[in-house]
């Protein structure tokens, strides 16, 4: 793929998701992350025939090379309880059928809760959940376990459950799954990209495989690294600092991976997103 501007922001939705790619356009991006219903609600959205044509012919007009979309909080795909997993994987599926009508790339999935403490089944459920979204709902879209900030019983926090997360969904279908990293929940978890990012990175490809990262999400954390928080903060203004985000954007190896900020919109959710943006490209040309 030739080289292209690889930031981008997760863009609003309001007013229909054709919306969207006009959004990312004004941050000077090519590429967008947003939400194709309202992530907090079990209420699903239908997509009639012609916000799916509108929503594709503003992504021309744009020229967005990737969209991805982020599926709803309330989703739990590994929990132990079978009425809210059964929920939740009719939420999913909806989800994942608006992705393939929109032509999504990818969607992005927070792995799920293991209540009972049993990660291990849980891991086992959430991938068989997966699998069974991605035998029901063909192509294109393919499924990114976000890893988690690992409070309480969530699971995707190393990179070990991302890896087994993966293994367990049967090949052929396993070609549809993959990774979106967020240096926020790392930095919660404890990886230190800080002081040992090419360990981190090292880790990541022994572990998991790096052909699987698919996506980052950039954010800095208001909330110290290692405390399992997630609170996202401007960039290079939180615990982690300029440091890891001019190492990731000078990063060659991370160059053709698309990465997303998810950071604090404030009052005006296109300054903000501008200003962070405007840092990262300047950490890539080493001007920042
Ligand atoms: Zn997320
Ligand atoms: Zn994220």
């Amino acid at each position: 793929m030739e080289p292209f501007d690889e930031v981008g922001a997760h863009v609003s939705s309001a007013g229909g998701v054709a919306r969207a790619p006009a959004r990312a356009a004004a941050l000077g991006s090519v590429v967008l992350q947003l939400f194709t219903k309202q992530p907090s609600r079990w209420a699903e959205r239908e997509l009639e025939a012609e916000r799916v044509a509108a929503f594709c012919a503003a992504r021309i007009a744009h020229g967005i090379r990737l969209a991805a979309s982020h599926d709803s909080y309330l989703i739990n795909l590994a929990t132990p309880d079978p009425e809210l997993r059964e929920r939740s994987y009719h939420a999913f599926r909806r989800e994942l059928e608006r992705c393939r009508a929109l032509g999504l790339e990818f969607v992005v999935t927070h792995p799920g809760h293991a209540t009972d403490g049993d990660l291990e089944s849980g891991i086992a459920r959430n991938a068989e959940a997966v699998e069974r979204a991605l035998e029901e709902v063909p192509a294109p879209t393919i499924v990114l376990f976000e890893g988690t900030a690992g409070g309480g019983r969530a699971l995707g926090a190393r990179f070990e459950q991302l890896a087994a997360l993966i293994e367990r969904v049967r090949p052929p279908l396993r070609a549809r799954v993959g990774v979106c990293l967020d240096t926020c929940h790392l930095c919660a978890v404890g990886y230190d990209l800080c002081r040992d990012y090419d360990g981190v990175v090292q880790e990541f490809g022994d572990v998991v495989g790096p052909d699987r990262l698919r996506l980052l999400h950039l954010n800095d954390s208001a909330a110290p690294c290692g405390s399992r928080r997630d609170r996202h903060a401007h960039i290079g203004e939180g615990a982690l600092g300029p440091e890891p985000f001019r190492r990731l954007m000078q990063d060659e190896r991370l160059r053709p991976i698309p990465k997303i900020i998810e950071t604090p919109k404030g009052e005006d959710e296109r300054a903000h997103d501008l200003r962070n943006l405007a840092r990262l490209r300047q950490y890539r040309t080493g001007q920042g």
